[in-house]
């Protein structure tokens, strides 16, 4: 690793990206969807670092490295998102700035192709914090947000990945949904079935010391009855506050909303004094073990100090500061 130089010093700016966690083992993936997924990875964290480096804002960072994963067909969340035992997409997705406190949140809407964009509009142009369903397609609708081409966000593996799921059971499979394109996979052979998971996420602080975190996913295959996961969810999957830390997590949403794990690494950095790594440390791989739960989060502190932890096999990351090289890893063993 190289040390900043001088000329980058004053300008702490960092970022971190994640793509999902789960079983992401040297055995699992072959050299050409190693390279995918850290190409993908790379692409995210320099579209975030493209803001920062332009003295742009965190949460405009992050807005961006999201955007980037979710036109992805890699990752669980927008184009590529999961479906639910219905054949239906439902995404949930939150933008958090930790300069205001402001929020945006969505929950299991069904046509943008930037649900992250849609929770910035909550955020920015509406009074609430979190819009779900029907009502949330409508504000979309109205705030003009952009809406997915017909059949851009279903994918034949994210189809099949359904079918297995509901023979398993010996349920019936749902109609197809219309647009799936059968004849064509845009992950093209090269996606990994991490395990269901595969939700994205990037934390950022800018040159003025603020933070921020968005998380975007299309939630679980087979979820049903509208169920809502950690990731929209303020202080569960998403938090930022400038007294702390950014965090953004992935994994199993039933443990982490019952952890709050991301406002809770927050609190233990701003109110227990520790580190931003013992804190994540502390939830991810001692509180959230001990539930039963699995998972990964990244996190990012108002001084440009850069984390991540997972209890799983490994985690789609990436990281990137000012004056320093992009760091990537996929397996639990990787820097
Ligand atoms: N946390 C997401 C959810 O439970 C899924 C994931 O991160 O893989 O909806």
């Amino acid at each position: 690793m190289t040390l900043p130089s001088a000329a980058d010093a004053p300008t702490p700016w960092a970022l971190v990206v994640h793509g999902g966690a789960g079983v992401i083992t040297r055995d699992d993936l072959s050299p050409a969807q190693e390279e995918a997924y850290r190409a993908a990875m790379a692409a995210a964290a320099e579209a975030g670092a493209a803001v920062l480096r332009a003295a742009g804002a965190a949460i405009d960072a992050v807005e961006a490295a999201v955007r980037v994963l979710e036109d992805n067909p890699l990752f669980n969340a927008g184009r590529g998102a999961v479906f639910t035992a219905e054949g239906r997409i439902e995404m949930d997705a939150a933008i958090m700035d930790g300069a205001t406190l402001n929020a945006g949140a969505v929950g299991g809407v069904t046509t943008p192709r930037h649900p992250i964009s849609l929770a910035r509009a909550v955020m920015d142009r509406s009074p609430h914090v979190m819009l779900a369903g029907q009502g949330a397609e409508a504000f979309a609708a109205a705030a003009g947000v952009e809406m997915a081409p017909p059949g851009w966000l279903a994918t034949r593996r994210r189809w099949r990945a359904l079918e297995a799921w509901l023979s398993k059971r010996g349920e019936a499979l749902p109609q197809k949904p219309a647009g799936l394109d059968e004849a064509a996979d845009p992950a093209a052979g090269l996606a990994h079935d991490e395990g269901k998971r595969g939700t994205v996420g990037a934390v950022a602080c800018d040159a003025r010391g603020h933070v921020a975190a968005a998380t975007s996913t299309g939630g679980v295959t087979g979820k049903r009855w509208n169920r809502v996961g950690d990731s929209p969810i303020i202080g569960a999957g998403t938090y930022a506050d400038d007294r702390a830390c950014a965090v953004s997590c992935t994994g199993a949403g039933e443990y982490f909303i019952r952890l709050t794990v991301a406002r809770t690494v927050a609190a233990l950095v701003e109110l227990q004094g520790l580190t931003l790594q013992q804190a994540l440390d502390r939830v991810l791989k001692d509180d959230l073990t001990a539930l039963g739960g699995d998972g990964g989060a990244i996190a990012v502190t108002p001084s440009g100090e850069m984390g991540w932890s997972f209890n799983t096999e490994g985690m789609y990351r990436a990281r990137l500061s000012a004056g320093r090289p992009l760091e990537l890893g996929l397996y639990g063993d990787d820097a």
